[in-house]
């Protein structure tokens, strides 16, 4: 596992590299040498060693066998028939690197999404994301753009600094396509608050060239040009579209007031609707969070809404995502603490939330809200809510 590891973080350094300067040391991993880097570039196809995201670079599978006999491991699935996808929802500070990582590890995606809100412009925080040495794409949200109304002329602003480390990973208005998933990435508008209006329409307007919800749908549907035609599009946006229902618990109802309203994106709503009307592009799944699961006022939200024709909108916004375990001795804020403190009473850790989606041959399997535990080393399913299985 751990020789599969560095595999991804070598391959993850090549791709990241363009964004912040700073980061090419920081990520480099120390203790492997020449000669790993001459075997990965002997062994792993082209686009396997740029992305680290097929099966077969993240399998478990292969981690007992690989040192010996890499090339027919990494022959064995070229093309890409089972892939995960671990959502890591709205984040709101409750991020850190290396937990964060060994739940990840354990959950061993091939693709990881990020919905954003990671702090109110917590840089260091992003920074540490952008760190994390896997596959992914994120879009940054509204408490990602909380004080920044306009950039900055004269220094470079939290919002500048973020879109930076992200670089290409930052899915706003662009797209990201992983050839060995055979699957894209295409991001809605980036620091979307919901609702009708634009939120920080000077950031929109000076970087994207965005001035309106309709430009807004036009940049998003233009983005998916371009996209291998045999690839499946997962939309990745920081709120979900308008049209999934008005009331409080829906998956992007307002839950605020008590007369609730859908406070879906409507440019993404357009967007996709012209998407599916003038292109054959599949677009199983679009990921989105902002409106948290735990209500405003009581109760919880849907998560999850299976569309008429088979895509599905996926809710990932658990919020607080992370929960603390604690020794016999403290006291938990909750029974599933509890329980895991009794399992495990001279250790400390935490329970860290993810929706993990399971595609088979293109085709959404399962998807699950998953809690896993960190308690040092150890890590362990604790939770899992089943949201959708095939079949079902
Ligand atoms: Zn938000």
């Amino acid at each position: 596992m751990i020789l599969i590891r560095r595999l991804q973080s070598e391959a993850s350094n090549r791709w990241v590299s363009t964004g912040d300067g700073t980061r090419g040391q920081t990520q480099t991993p120390e203790g492997y040498g020449a000669m790993f880097r001459t075997w990965l570039r002997m062994n792993v196809p082209p686009s396997c060693y740029l992305f680290a995201s097929s099966p077969s670079c993240s399998s478990s599978s292969a981690s007992s066998s690989i040192s010996s006999s890499p090339s027919k491991q990494f022959n064995h699935h070229v093309m890409a028939t089972s892939i995960r996808i671990a959502i890591v929802g709205d984040v709101h500070d409750d991020w850190h690197l290396q937990e964060d990582e060994k739940a990840l590890q354990f959950l061993k995606p091939d693709l990881v999404l990020f919905t954003g809100d990671f702090g109110n412009e917590n840089v260091e925080l992003v920074r540490s994301v952008a760190d994390l040495k896997m596959a992914k794409a994120v879009i940054l949200g509204n408490h990602d753009a909380w004080n920044t109304k306009q950039f900055s002329q004269k220094r470079k602003d939290p919002v500048q600094l973020q879109m930076e480390c992200l670089s290409e990973e930052h899915v706003g208005y662009h797209r990201l396509d992983f050839p060995m998933l055979k699957l894209s990435v295409l991001g809605g508008r980036p620091f979307s608050g919901g609702g009708d209006r634009l939120f920080r329409k000077r950031l929109l307007s000076a970087r994207y060239g965005v001035n309106d919800m309709d430009g807004s749908s036009k940049k998003i549907y233009r983005s998916a040009s371009g996209t291998p035609e045999d690839h499946s599009i997962i939309i990745l946006a920081h709120n979900g579209p308008t049209g999934l229902g008005s009331k409080m618990d829906d998956i992007c109802g307002r839950d605020w007031v008590f007369v609730g309203g859908d406070h879906g994106d409507p440019d993404l709503a357009q967007a996709i609707s012209e998407l599916k009307e003038t292109t054959q592009f599949s677009i199983p799944l679009v990921v989105f969070g902002h409106m948290h699961k735990e209500l405003a006022y009581d109760g919880l939200r849907k998560m999850i809404v299976v569309g008429a024709d088979n895509t599905i909108y996926l809710n990932g916004a658990i919020v607080p995502r992370v929960k603390r375990l604690i020794g016999e001795q403290g006291n938990s804020s909750n029974s599933m603490t509890d329980e895991i403190a009794l399992r495990a009473p001279e250790s400390e850790g935490t329970l860290r939330a993810f929706t993990v989606a399971d595609i088979l041959d293109g085709k959404l399997e399962k998807i699950a809200e998953t809690w896993v535990s960190v308690i040092g080393d150890k890590m362990a399913v604790e939770e899992e809510h089943v949201l959708f299985k095939s079949g079902t």
